[in-house]
């Protein structure tokens, strides 16, 4: 992605390099999505700025703006999205309904906090909507359907035609499949440098939880610190997988969670660790298959909110790894280097 996008300092961004930018939360759909959007908004002239990790203030920031109860990616999406509020010449705000599913019949639906969020973003932060693209698209539709999206939504505010968004988008969807190629080919390695006997754990979870420190409590540098090698769903394929026990799972994410939950139940020497969050609808459903996937295999759900204590979460850890390595037949080292690929 260098290059192709700008992190938000304290001044405004509204130019770099002459060519205006694009404003876009580092928070919900925007830790999923930002490849794609980075390449298309740079083939159009654009660069993209994306708001710094969540840090204390931006978490502040959305908790104090937040008007109903909701889980705490949410709320720290709102304080994401206040400080980009006229700092950037556009702010992209787009209701994302789908993700892109490989498997056909599969619809891959967002939760609807995250489809929603513009709504949500717009009601509590009195967002003047002038320089606001907020298209509602479909990237589970392909290419076409999508520039069709994107060009009727948006077109005219960035002054680009049909042919040129469905251009761009050809080219930033390439540069997304090079980038989750590369994830894949640093998950193999990492399994390849797995010490003989020793177990792995993948993580599962929402690309919001796994990627953000505040949100996951710094989890990588705890499990590296206990010297339990780790690595997040995003770096395994399990495209393969079949989840046809599951025929009603139309959550995109949760289908690709129990994928990997399937295959960390069936592959010896490899345990899940699920992260999820206090109020997540999705996942109260979500859990109960996760379960049924690990079988007889231990495994551990953690679940966090907007406190930010880490000892809780580190005492878990701990138990896990003796569990783990119980169960494994393996004798824990004592010193580890990192292994977490984040
Ligand atoms: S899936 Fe869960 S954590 Fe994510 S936005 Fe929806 S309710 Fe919140």
């Amino acid at each position: 992605m260098e290059g192709v996008f700008e992190t938000l300092g304290d001044e405004p961004m509204t130019s770099v390099d002459g060519r205006p930018t694009v404003g876009m939360q580092r928070a919900l759909y925007g830790c999923q999505t930002s490849v794609l959007w980075a390449h298309f908004f740079d083939r159009l002239g654009f660069r993209l700025v994306l708001t710094p990790p969540t840090n204390p203030l931006i978490s502040k920031l959305g908790i104090e703006a937040v008007t109903a109860e909701t889980c705490y990616p949410v709320k720290v999406s709102l304080g994401h999205v206040k400080m980009l509020l006229g700092k950037t010449s556009l702010l992209f705000l787009p209701s994302i309904i789908s993700i892109e599913v490989k498997n056909p019949g599969e619809v891959g639906f967002f939760c609807p906090m995250v489809q929603g969020n513009s709504y949500i973003s717009r009601a509590a932060l009195d967002i003047d909507m002038s320089s606001v693209l907020n298209p509602v698209v479909h990237l589970n539709q392909g290419t076409g359907r999508l520039a069709q999206e994107l060009w009727e939504q948006t077109g005219r505010k960035i002054g680009v035609g049909k042919r040129t968004i469905e251009s761009a988008l050809l080219y930033a969807k390439e540069r997304e499949a090079d980038f989750t190629n590369d994830l894949i080919k640093t998950g193999r390695k990492f399994f390849e440098e797995l010490n003989a006997g020793s177990p792995g754990v993948i993580v599962t979870g929402r690309p919001y939880n796994l990627y953000d420190e505040r949100l996951n409590l710094r989890l990588g540098r705890s499990l590296s610190k206990i010297g339990l090698s780790a690595i997040p769903m995003d770096f395994v394929d399990c495209s393969n997988v079949d989840i046809s026990d599951f025929p009603s799972m139309y959550w995109g994410l949760g289908a690709r969670i129990l994928r990997t939950a399937k295959m960390i139940g069936g592959t010896n020497g490899i345990y899940g660790l699920h992260l999820t969050n206090f109020g997540c609808g999705a996942d109260s459903f979500l859990e109960h298959f996760y379960k049924y996937c690990m079988g007889e295999k231990p495994y551990l759900i953690l679940e966090l909110d907007e406190h930010s204590g880490v000892a809780g979460v580190m005492t878990r850890l701990e138990a896990f790894k003796n569990v783990v390595y119980n169960s494994a037949g393996a004798v824990p080292e004592q010193e580890q280097e990192p292994r977490f690929a984040n």
